[in-house]
């Protein structure tokens, strides 16, 4: 999840209140539309809540994945995680690693919760939604990993949630069905870095890694901050593993590709980063405009 979700719709709201007031001076104002004020996340929130055409995606990934997992199985030499995995890995008995938010469990309420209510983001209400275990599977997900289990392939799951809701987390995957496994800590919560190299390291020490699947830049590289451009950079360094040994989910709701737009620079007001976000649409225009 995103750290840093200062309300734009906080600051929309109060410039409402204001023009309403110096308004009723003079003029009778409508009655303001009720409900809360506009925000960016509500498009994303909805089709991640209840299109079809997001759980087909999810869907079809996970489809590739089953596909995927039976070539990276008969090939001893197929590693995803090529920057980690260590000498004579080819030995080594499989695992998959996955993210978790929004890559196998779906938090849409908590950002619905922040649409309806106006409230930015905050690290204390995303933990009280964790320990809640209330998140439902991403569809395609459950079955895909279950597959897995069954064919002797452990799953982990490597997360950017902090380590204080890692007993929620893990009961929270595995009331839904996701594969556990007995003895060993499956479930890799966030320690002192959010870059997953790390924690992706500890898997390859003992396993060969047949595939990475996660929603965010960061769940496959370590180097995913930077500016559009120097995404595009390494996104390109690593073109043949898309679709391969590496899968993505989609999220429009938030993610690095999201801060990267604003430089990661949450110093910037919400608008600040709002326009900047606007100045970097490919916009065409009419003829004549
Ligand atoms: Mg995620």
């Amino acid at each position: 999840m995103p750290h840093h979700h200062i309300s734009f719709s906080r600051f929309i709201a109060t410039c409402a209140a204001i023009f309403m007031l110096a308004g009723c001076a003079t003029t009778p104002v409508p009655d303001a539309p009720s409900g809360p004020a506009p925000d960016d996340r509500l498009n994303a929130t909805l089709w991640m809540q209840q299109a079809v055409e997001y759980k087909a995606a999810t869907e079809t990934v996970y489809a590739l994945a089953s596909k995927r997992l039976d070539e990276a199985l008969a090939d001893r030499s197929w590693t995803a995680a090529p920057a980690e995995q260590g000498a004579g890995y080819e030995n080594l008995p499989p695992a998959i690693i996955l993210d978790a938010d929004e890559t196998v469990i779906d938090n849409s309420p908590f950002q619905a919760m922040m649409v309806t209510t106006g409230a930015g983001f905050s690290e204390d209400t995303w933990n009280d939604w964790a320990r809640d275990e209330k998140a439902m599977a991403v569809p395609g997900a459950l079955q895909f990993t279950q597959e897995a289990a069954a064919k002797g392939v452990t799953v982990f799951y490597v997360t950017n949630r902090s380590e204080v809701v890692d007993g929620a987390t893990t009961r929270n995957l595995a009331a839904l069905g996701f594969p556990m496994k007995a003895g060993e800590d499956t479930v890799l919560t966030k320690t002192d870095t959010s870059k997953k190299g790390v924690r992706r390291a500890m898997v390859t020490a003992n396993y060969r890694v047949l595939l990475l699947i996660g929603d965010n830049f960061g769940d496959f590289v370590d180097d995913y901050k930077g500016t559009p451009t120097e995404r595009q950079q390494v996104y390109d360094a690593n073109a043949e593993r898309w679709g391969r040994e590496w899968l993505v989910l989609p999220n429009p709701s938030y993610g690095s590709w999201e801060s990267s737009a604003f430089g990661d620079d949450y110093s910037l007001s919400p608008e600040e980063q709002r326009q900047m976000k606007l100045d970097q649409l490919k916009a065409w225009r009419p003829k004549g405009e």
